[in-house]
């Protein structure tokens, strides 16, 4: 896909995303959320599902847990415009509980597409319903910050899967905030191997690179907490 393809391959997506009925998520949300990021980006970060703040708004990770994740990032120098980011469901399951099978199932196509224009090298899981979706099988609690082939179902199959904690857990268990900013640490490192294990021509001379903007760019940034947020809410 060229780039062109590739962004209109995404506002398609986007459009479908906005008006579908496929699920009984559809009832109950005000805005669709078919994600949104750097259409050339080489990493997609893949969340759970939208919460209040991101069905109010058309767009991912925008609350508390989504002032985290940009902490996180700029904790290794990145910024959420280099990257993309989407979710299992595109709409907001009623009072934040957890997306049912049946509408993951039903809401699939649409990641399946995102992925299959992105074509990224690295999908970083958020949390265990995404992890469940790139790596079945995987435990979060084992899984977290390492690297595993990604279930060529989800259309991603060239990629390589990276979990990590929801950003949400660690609002709610303080503790698991380091565990994340050690995870992230650990991403731009994850995306140096998944590039390599994609293009081994590419670090032996032969073919060319993809052209992709380069988050990598900067070196990461000394890894250090992140200033503690006030009362921060869940979504
Ligand atoms: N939690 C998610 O999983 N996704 C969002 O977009 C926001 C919060
Ligand atoms: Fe359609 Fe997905 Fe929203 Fe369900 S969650 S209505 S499948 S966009």
């Amino acid at each position: 896909m060229t780039p062109d393809e590739r962004r209109s391959a995404l506002e398609s997506i986007a459009a479908e995303v906005a008006t579908c009925r496929r699920c009984p998520l559809a009832e109950g949300r005000t805005h669709a959320v078919p994600g949104e990021g750097h259409p050339d980006t080489e990493v997609v970060f893949v969340g759970e599902g939208p919460g209040f703040n991101e069905d109010q708004q058309g767009r991912p990770f925008v609350g508390a847990a989504g002032s985290l994740l940009n902490q996180l990032l700029g904790a290794i120098g990145w910024r959420r415009s280099e990257v993309f980011i989407t979710n299992v469901v595109k709409c907001r399951p009623p009072g934040n509980r957890d997306p049912e099978p049946a509408e993951i199932a039903a809401c699939a196509p649409y990641l399946r597409r995102q992925l299959e224009a992105l074509d990224p090298a690295l999908v970083v899981t958020l949390g265990r319903h995404s992890l469940q979706t790139f790596m079945p099988g995987a435990r979060i609690g084992t899984a977290h910050g390492t690297l595993r082939p990604v279930d060529p179902a989800t259309g991603a199959g060239s990629a390589l899967a990276y979990a990590m904690y929801h950003p949400a857990a660690a609002l709610r268990q303080n503790s698991l905030r380091e565990t994340m900013l050690a995870d992230m640490a650990g991403v731009p490192e994850a995306l140096i191997e998944a590039r390599r294990l994609r293009t081994p021509e590419a670090t032996t001379g032969e073919g060319e690179p993809k052209e992709r903007p380069e988050p990598t760019d900067q070196p990461a940034a000394p890894i250090t907490a992140p200033e503690p947020e006030p009362a921060l809410g869940l979504f």
